[in-house]
């Protein structure tokens, strides 16, 4: 089997690459990704010399490019994770969102549709997606497959658009897909724009930890390993046209999970109690900012038996301390680019 995997270099797509090629090592697995500030090809450095990985630069809005990639590699399965993937970035640049989330879906769709025109025996088109497309919650309830989509946020709504787009490939052309959306991931080789790496960052260097508004959205929380696990499950066991949610049942508001990683990180740089929570600064809440996601991972674990592997607590400590372990990893992230991009984003704050 010869897999197409897009957004490879970027935090979850390194872990799925990582995942296929420890765990089916007769499958060949091609790495698709334009290396946009978020891809790191040093995320797959302790896997990409394996004789069944190939890395292809190139970009999912170029069309033409995709067709070529397909006729040339015949792939049998496409894993799609190529995004723009941060709300504030969406908030400040929204049409970037839209040219590679949702066009540039399309165009693999397409590309897909066209190379296994004649028999889609045996394909598969899996596509990567976010609870945020459903929007907000109150206090109760979760999101299930069939709760009606509601995004707010520039970059939801283009995952929300990329989803539809999916369905329909299904609906009118027949092609096999399947669609998970999944809570908020955390673990090794996060950009640190993202809340945990942002923070265990932002204490290593004593900086202030930008917390939005009061602190009290609620997120759910996996690990980005398990996520991979989930992908690997609905990628062989899903049904055809099917969604299913993937979550840790693990909900945590914000100020919650920002007291415990201080706490943590106090522990780990043998630090004071409450120096890093003395670095808590409050800031002008995002705006369209959801309050509460929690989600209902119940059909992935009924219907393919998966479950997540670990509790959050420990997950977390094991984020912080591979953080820790690979400070240069930290530091080559976040120089050049980054550091305008945190004054521009922060510095007002
Ligand atoms: P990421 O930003 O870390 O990685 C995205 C990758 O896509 C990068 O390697 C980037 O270079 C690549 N990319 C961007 N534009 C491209 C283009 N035009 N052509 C080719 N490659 C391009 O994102 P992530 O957090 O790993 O998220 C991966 C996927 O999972 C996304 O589709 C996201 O919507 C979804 N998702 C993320 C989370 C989360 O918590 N991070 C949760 C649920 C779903």
């Amino acid at each position: 089997m010869h897999i197409l995997v897009t957004g490879g270099a970027g935090f979850i797509g390194s872990h799925v690459v990582r995942h296929f090629l420890r765990t089916y090592p007769d499958y060949t697995v091609t790495n698709l990704d334009s290396l946009t500030y978020a891809g790191n090809l040093a995320n797959l450095r302790d896997v990409e010399h394996r004789p069944n990985y190939r890395f292809v630069k190139g970009d999912i809005t170029d069309a033409l490019f995709l067709e070529r990639l397909f006729e040339e590699f015949r792939f049998d399965g496409v894993i799609h994770l190529a995004a723009e993937s941060h709300v504030d970035r969406s908030i400040a640049s929204p049409v970037e969102f839209v040219m590679t989330n949702v066009l540039g879906t399309v165009n693999l769709l397409n590309a897909a549709r066209r190379c296994w025109a004649g028999s889609f025996e045996g394909k598969r088109f899996y596509h990567i997606s976010t609870d945020e497309v459903y929007g907000s919650l109150g206090s109760e309830g979760m999101f299930t497959e069939e709760t009606a989509y509601d995004p707010h946020s520039p970059y939801s709504a283009s995952k929300a658009s990329s989803d539809h787009f999916v369905r329909a490939w299904h609906d009118t052309y027949g092609l096999p897909i399947v669609i998970s959306n999944c809570s908020n991931n955390y673990g090794s080789y996060q950009f640190p724009e993202k809340l945990i790496p942002l923070f265990i960052n932002n204490i290593r260097m004593k900086k202030p930890l930008p917390v939005y508004g009061k602190g009290e959205n609620v997120r759910d929380w996996l690990w980005v390993v398990d996520h991979a696990s989930a992908i690997d499950a609905i990628f062989h066991e899903g049904v055809d046209g099917e969604t299913y949610n993937i979550g840790g049942h693990n909900e945590w508001k914000n100020i919650d999970l920002i007291l415990l990683l201080c706490r943590i990180m106090d522990e780990k740089l043998a630090r004071e109690p409450g120096e890093s929570a003395a670095l808590i600064t409050y800031v002008t809440d995002r705006a369209g900012h959801d309050l509460r996601y929690a989600i209902d991972s119940s059909k992935l674990q009924r219907e393919l038996g998966w479950e997540p592997s670990i509790r959050f607590e420990e997950g977390l400590e094991k984020t912080v301390a591979w953080y820790l372990g690979n400070q240069e990893w930290l530091d080559q992230v976040t120089s050049g680019d980054y550091r305008d991009y945190y004054e521009k984003m922060y510095a007002a704050s």
